[in-house]
């Protein structure tokens, strides 16, 4: 059996060669970090040949979990062969990790990716002299092209059979002088003596894991300190910088020599095209400009026009007609034409009738993704999501879910870092959806009479929900530490590859329709049946007006919850509850509910049972609360953990309540309400809450 890893730089075209090289189809996104998982595959047309697609990594210094995934790997596994793949239109910087690559002990061959680009842009480099210098096989391939494939794979296995190792780089004298003194250390703390260069190197470069593992006593220990010290005043530098440079004069030697730019058209004009989209004043209105005209075309033209097809065409005239035709044929008994057409049809296809409005969105910002824009939008408002405790990268999130909160957290898949994703997952849903507006629209025409700030103020809420949230949960200890510092690759701009695009769209599509219609057809299941039925004279049986049903039972039984918010009374309680189902859910819950076959009047009718400072409260609890439950089993498919997927459906909750309550009860203070008991718990969690906000946040090592 013939192992292989796949080591380079992130966006070097990794992905790429693997699929070429195992055939299995995967998804090749433009996202430095997409190969964060490892993946494996048989190569083609060879037995017993396997590969893996290693992170895609700058160094194998364990800074990034990448960087440590990708060491632990080639330090535990027996790999027989490294592809290094080589970005081969940024020479220098892809040449720095295989310095360490020629380190580590293990055959390899050299992949120069993009010969393609090379090539257009007129630029020579001198692979047989290169190749000699590195005491490697140099082999020009176009992954995007397929070509030069079968022959790295042949090379690979030639060199994985001879075992034959790369020349080891070597540095300046004084360098050379100390790397051989603590080599010599090193050696009789390791058996394998392959590899006592490197392990002597990362000791010097003080590498954590390389020292732990070695464990050296305290007498050579000082030993080494000595020689470090020394040299780091002799150069006024430290170790490591000392070390980085050595590395890139080794790399810089041969290209300077070996490696002629003629032009670099493609880089030139990238510049030239984000001197104006990362302009210091123009960044800002070309960003709202793009996304506003996505969001139109998306949500408002062919998305409203497919979903608006699918909602009344599809599910309500062909599916539901068809069946209730049907069934009346078939003489099928009520209940079940009410389970069968209003429960699980209505609720899935309530929520099917979203999917061509993400299709399309999700297709836009496919493209906008892999011509490279993304990556400059994060740039762009990385500045401003900095001040509370975000990274640029959770803008994207967060204006997807503008649209619809469920790909909004699919979208948080480009967070590289762990506790930044949690924290916009767990806030990427305050900002309101597209179905929250249907409640806005009804508080502010209803009660408010159309007030134009009603609106506004929906997403103004929404915004600042985020942004102290992003304070508050950054002091608490799973999410402590600074924002992860802002590095993301800006690729080339290129015309977008359809057939990436495509695939990532149908992918998101696919996995919303197979997740959501689970969730959402046992929710719809359980509330048709609890709207449904209700007891009369103690016996189980369907009802006719709603507020016999066992839904009402339930509402009257968690009214009283909502008594501090000033909407304690069934009929808001169910409807909360029912929008959990879809949010749209809520304004046709609070119609029925009050409104039962008398015709129009029903918002009126809410409007009398309810003040302007309930009726505001009751808005602020639903634009906050609790998301929908496709948004919740994205949660939970996106965090994979039921504990964080509950912290986060609690911590919205909780986050709801408290600001619906100090409004509710300091609105009643204000308006002259008096004072009572929970007019003190509301200010108590005023101080509560300025306490979490203002707190220092603990200490990270
Ligand atoms: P990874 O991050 O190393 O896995 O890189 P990917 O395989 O995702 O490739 C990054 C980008 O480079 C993608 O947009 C690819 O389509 C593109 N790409 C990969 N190989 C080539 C190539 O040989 N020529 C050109 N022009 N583009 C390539
Ligand atoms: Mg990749």
């Amino acid at each position: 059996m013939v192992k292989i890893a796949l080591v380079g730089n992130p966006n070097s075209g990794k992905t790429t060669l693997f699929n070429l090289l195992t055939g299995s189809s995967q998804t090749v996104g433009n996202w430095p970090g997409v190969t964060v998982e490892k993946k494996s595959g048989k190569v083609k047309n060879h037995e017993d040949v396997y590969v893996d697609d290693l992170p895609g990594i700058y160094s194998l210094s364990p800074y990034t979990l990448e960087e440590v995934v990708a060491r632990d790997y080639l330090a535990s596994e027996k790999v027989d062969v490294i592809i290094n793949i080589i970005d081969a239109t940024n020479l220098e910087r892809n040449l720095y990790l295989s310095t360490q690559i020629f380190e580590l002990g293990i055959p390899v061959v050299m992949a120069f990716n993009m010969i393609d680009v090379v090539r257009k842009n007129g630029d020579i480099i001198n692979l047989e002299k290169l190749s000699e210098s590195f005491g490697v096989d140099i082999i020009e391939i176009s992954a995007l092209h397929a070509e030069g494939i079968d022959n790295v794979v042949e090379r690979a296995l030639l060199r994985a059979q001879d075992g034959r190792l790369p020349k080891e780089p070597r540095y300046s004298g004084e360098m050379e002088h100390i790397i051989a003194h603590v080599e010599d250390i090193v050696a009789s703390y390791n058996d394998s003596e392959n590899i006592n260069r490197y392990l002597a190197i990362k000791v010097l470069e003080n590498d954590a894991l390389v020292l732990k593992k070695l464990n050296l006593d305290k007498r050579d220990l000082d030993r080494i300190s000595r020689m470090v010290d020394r040299e780091q005043s002799r150069l006024d530098e430290d170790m490591q910088s000392i070390i980085t440079n050595e590395r890139y004069n080794y790399v810089t030697k041969y290209t300077s020599k070996y490696l002629i730019r003629m032009s670099d058209t493609r880089e030139s004009l990238s510049v030239r095209i984000d001197n104006v989209v990362t302009h210091k004043y123009l960044a800002i209105p070309i960003f709202i400009a793009i996304i506003f005209s996505i969001y139109f075309i998306a949500i408002s033209t062919i998305g409203a026009w497919a979903t608006d097809f699918t909602n009344d065409v599809i599910v309500a005239k062909w599916i539901q007609g068809g069946l209730t035709a049907l069934f009346g044929a078939w003489n099928v008994s009520a209940w079940i034409q009410g389970l069968v057409i209003d429960g699980i049809v209505g609720g899935v296809g309530s929520v099917i009738g979203f999917v061509p409005q993400i299709l399309v969105l999700s297709f836009l910002m496919a493209v906008l993704e892999d011509i490279g824009y993304m990556a400059r939008i994060a740039f762009i408002m990385d500045r401003v999501f900095r001040r509370f405790g975000l990274s640029g990268k959770s803008i994207i999130p967060l204006l997807i879910s503008t649209g619809c909160g469920v790909p909004g957290i699919l979208a948080t898949r480009t967070i590289e870092s762990q506790r930044e994703r949690r924290i916009t997952i767990i806030t990427t849903t305050f900002i309101p959806c597209s179905a929250k507006i249907p409640i806005i629209a009804l508080i502010g025409t209803a009660v408010f009479n159309g007030a134009w700030w009603i609106a506004p103020t929906g997403y103004f809420v929404g915004i600042m929900a985020v942004a102290v949230s992003g304070i508050i949960l950054k002091k608490m200890r799973p999410f402590a530490g600074s924002p992860a510092p802002f590095v993301m690759e800006m690729p080339t701009y290129h015309l977008p590859l359809m057939e990436n695009v495509i695939k990532i769209t149908l992918q998101r599509g696919l996995e919303f329709v197979k997740k959501a219609v689970t969730v959402i057809l046992l929710a719809s299941v359980v509330l048709w049946f609890l709207q449904a039925f209700g007891f009369q004279n103690g016996q189980l049986a369907m009802v006719t007006q709603n507020s016999e049903s066992l839904l009402a039972d339930i509402g009257n039984l968690a009214a009283p919850l909502f008594e501090p918010l000033g909407f304690g009374k069934w009929q808001a309680t169910i409807a909360t509850f029912t929008g959990l189902i879809a949010k749209e859910n809520l304004v046709s819950t609070i119609g029925v509910v009050y409104d039962f076959g008398n015709g129009a009047g029903a918002f009126g009718e809410f409007t009398k049972d309810y003040s302007s400072l309930q009726a505001f409260s009751f808005l602020l609890f639903n634009l906050l609360c609790a998301p929908c439950f496709a948004s919740i089993g994205a949660i939970y498919q996106e965090m994979k953990s039921l504990r964080w997927t509950v912290f986060a459906v609690s911590y919205m909750t909780i986050f709801a309540y408290v600001i619906a309550m100090v409004f509710y009860q300091l609105g009643t203070l204000i308006a002259g309400g008096g004072f009572t008991y929970l007019t003190a718990i509301a200010i108590f969690l005023v101080a509560l809450l300025g306490y979490l906000f203002f707190k220092k946040a603990p200490r990270t090592v």
